[in-house]
C-alpha cells in the first residue's frame, strides 16, 4: 500500500473517532462522485472498526453512484430531529454552507472537515484540509492506513469511484506516479473497473443527448478563443424531463476545444438562478474565477451559483474573464 502524504496531521483525526459515540458522515449539496465515494469508504471503514455511524445528506446521490455497495444506506433531505451524532465528518465540501444544513444543527457536536479544495474555509473544528490530493477519495485512502483497517472491495469500488471522476479519468495534472500506484491498490482490493466505467460513463438515458444538442447549440468561443461557453436554460429540461445531474460531463467538450483556457457552462437551476461550471487548462486558476463570482473549487474545476438574466450573467462572468485571461 502506498501512503500518498505521509506529513498529514491525521493525529486529531484518529482521536476523535476512537472517542466518537455516533458519527454522522455528510457530503456536499449536488452530489458527485468524489463526495459520495469518500463517504461510503469512511462509512465502510467506521463500521468494520465496529463504531456506530451513518450517513445523511441534504441532496439524492446521483445516478452514476447507484452501484457503489452502501448507497441505499445513505438517506437525504433535512436532518431528522432524532439523530443524535456527536462527532460529524464532512467529507470534500469546501465551506460550511456546502453541506446545505442549518448551522444549529452542529452545535455541541464536534465537526470535522476532510477535503482537497484549496479554498476551503476550515469551519471544521477539526480541519483535514489539502490541496495535494486529487480528490477528497484518495484523502480517505490515507486515513484508512492510519486508522489500520483493511481496504475491502466496497470501500476501494467507493474510493476508485472518487478518484476516477475528480481527476477527468486520470486526465488532469493532479494525477502522478502515486496516484496510480493507489489506483494499482484500489483494483488489487476489488474494485471493479469494468463496472465503475460501465456504470459512470456508460449509463445515460438516451435523452441526455437531446439536451446535449441544445447545449452544444449554444457553443460560443471567446476572447479569441481562449474561453468556450455552453448553456442550458431551464425549457430544455422540461422538455427532455431531465435535471442538472444529466448534464454532468457536457463542459469538457468546451473544454477540449484546442486553445480554450477556461471552459464556461451555465445551467438554470430555477427562474433567475444559474449554477455557474468552470474549467481550466493551466496556466489559469478556475478557482480564483469562481471564487471572485461567490464560488470555489480548484484549479482545473470550480463553480458558483449567480443570479439574473442569461446574459447577465454571462456579462458578470466574462468581465471577470477578461481580467485573467489579460
Ligand atoms: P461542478 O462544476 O459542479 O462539477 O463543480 C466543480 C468544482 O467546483 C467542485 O469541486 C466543487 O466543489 C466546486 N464548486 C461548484 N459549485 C460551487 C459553489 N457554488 N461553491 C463552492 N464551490 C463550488
Ligand atoms: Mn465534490
Ligand atoms: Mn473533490
Amino acid at each position: 500500500m502506498t501512503i500518498l502524504h505521509a506529513d498529514m496531521q491525521w493525529q486529531p483525526v484518529m482521536a476523535a473517532v476512537q472517542q466518537a459515540k455516533q458519527i454522522h458522515i455528510v457530503a456536499h449539496v449536488c452530489p458527485d462522485a468524489d463526495t459520495i465515494g469518500s463517504q461510503l469508504a469512511l462509512y465502510h471503514a467506521l463500521k468494520a472498526m465496529g463504531k456506530c455511524v451513518f450517513m445523511h445528506n441534504q441532496d439524492i446521490a446521483p445516478y452514476i453512484c447507484r452501484y457503489l455497495p452502501g448507497v441505499d444506506d445513505i438517506t437525504h433531505g433535512d436532518v431528522p430531529t432524532d439523530i443524535a451524532a456527536d462527532l460529524v465528518i464532512a467529507v470534500d465540501a469546501g465551506s460550511l454552507g456546502r453541506l446545505g444544513m442549518d448551522s444549529a444543527y452542529f452545535e455541541g457536536k464536534m465537526l470535522m472537515n476532510i477535503d482537497h479544495h484549496a479554498s476551503n474555509t476550515r469551519y471544521g473544528d477539526i480541519n483535514l484540509v489539502d490541496a495535494r490530493y486529487c480528490a477528497t477519495g484518495a484523502m480517505i485512502y490515507d486515513l484508512l492506513q492510519y486508522l489500520n483497517v483493511p481496504l475491502d472491495a466496497s470501500s476501494a469500488a467507493a474510493i476508485y469511484a472518487a478518484v476516477l471522476t475528480d481527476t477527468a479519468s486520470f486526465r488532469l495534472a493532479s494525477v502522478n506516479a502515486d496516484v496510480h500506484r493507489m489506483t494499482a491498490d484500489l483494483i488489487d482490493a476489488g474494485a471493479d473497473v469494468g463496472l465503475a466505467s460501465q456504470s459512470i460513463y456508460q449509463s445515460h438515458k438516451p435523452a441526455r443527448f437531446e439536451l446535449l444538442k441544445d447545449a452544444l447549440d449554444s457553443l460560443e468561443v471567446r476572447h479569441e478563443g481562449r474561453s468556450a461557453w455552453l448553456s442550458i436554460e431551464r425549457v430544455s429540461y422540461e422538455r427532455t424531463g431531465l435535471c442538472g445531474e444529466d448534464s454532468e460531463g457536457f463542459i469538457d467538450y468546451a473544454r477540449s476545444i484546442e486553445g480554450v483556457e477556461i471552459a464556461v457552462f451555465i445551467r438554470e437551476e430555477k427562474a433567475q438562478q444559474w449554477k455557474v461550471s468552470f474549467r481550466g487548462k493551466a496556466p489559469c486558476d478556475v478557482g480564483i474565477v469562481a471564487g471572485k463570482l461567490g464560488g470555489g473549487g480548484h484549479q482545473y474545476a470550480a463553480g458558483c451559483t449567480m443570479h439574473g438574466t442569461l446574459s447577465e450573467v454571462r456579462e458578470n462572468i466574462n468581465d471577470i474573464l477578461v481580467d485573467t485571461l489579460d
